[in-house]
């Protein structure tokens, strides 16, 4: 096993308990898929709070020289994001670049190094994926690829929310993903035998499949995918296969 990247390992130690060794199993397995000059680097995981609001004052509050004029004085905004509003903030988010010869950083997300015909950055894809990990290069409205996060199935809404009761994992004050307090479940049924994936996508791996008229309980969703437990599974299910009771 070739070395793995240490800066991005500590990082990987910042993220939630749920997914720091998930984290270094990535990079890992990245190592092994990328047999070229390029690496994967972790180059953002948590950002703290404070952190979170200097950024969202770039721009607004407090002056950006990147982008500053006449017409624009505060400079760039930088983020649409304050704090508690970013996945960074509760530790559930990754940000990567690739690491050329262990020195230079690239966001090319279509150069393939290693000359295996597929690109650096597809084959990072869909590793994490195959961790269940949604990537920010599949969103519609505010694309970005560097970026990757596992929420568990809940959204940034019900996150906040749970920060709100503090629904955190004993002793700390960081959210427990592992509970469903606090959060509605409507039923649905299952109008056919469906898929049950690890993500809102039909690229993630199917965990399980359903028979036709059963009851699943609703806890989020994404799109076209509805987060569902079933008994003691969780996963994603196409809205089309599903109605309401
Ligand atoms: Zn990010």
């Amino acid at each position: 096993m070739a070395e793995l990247d240490k800066i991005s390992v500590d990082r990987a130690r910042l993220l939630h308990p749920e997914l720091r060794d998930e984290a270094i199993q990535i990079l890992n397995e990245c190592n092994i898929a990328l047999t070229g000059r390029a690496k994967v680097r972790y180059t953002y995981t948590y950002r703290t709070p404070e952190e979170q609001n200097d950024l969202y004052a770039l721009g607004r509050t407090k002056v950006n020289p990147d982008g500053k004029s006449k017409s624009r004085p505060m400079g760039y905004k930088v983020t649409n994001a304050p704090a508690w509003s970013s996945l960074h903030n509760f530790k559930l988010a990754v940000d990567i670049a690739m690491l050329i010869d262990g020195k230079t950083m690239s966001w090319d997300d279509l150069k393939d190094w290693d000359g295996d015909g597929i690109a650096e950055w597809k084959e990072v894809v869909a590793i994490f994926k195959k961790h269940g990990w949604e990537w920010g290069g599949d969103w519609s409205s505010f694309i970005d690829k560097p970026h990757f996060q596992k929420t568990f199935g809940f959204t940034l809404k019900q996150l906040q929310a749970k920060r709100n009761i503090c629904d955190f994992i004993a002793g700390t004050d960081i959210v427990n993903v592992r509970t469903t307090a606090g959060i509605k479940k409507p039923v649905l049924i299952t109008t056919s035998t469906v898929n049950v994936r690890s993500g809102a996508g039909l690229d993630y791996p199917v965990i399980k499949a359903i028979a036709s008229g059963n009851e699943v309980l609703q806890l989020s969703e994404n799109r076209d995918w509805i987060f569902i437990e079933f008994g003691k599974l969780q996963g994603w299910i196409n809205r089309n296969y599903l109605k309401s009771k």
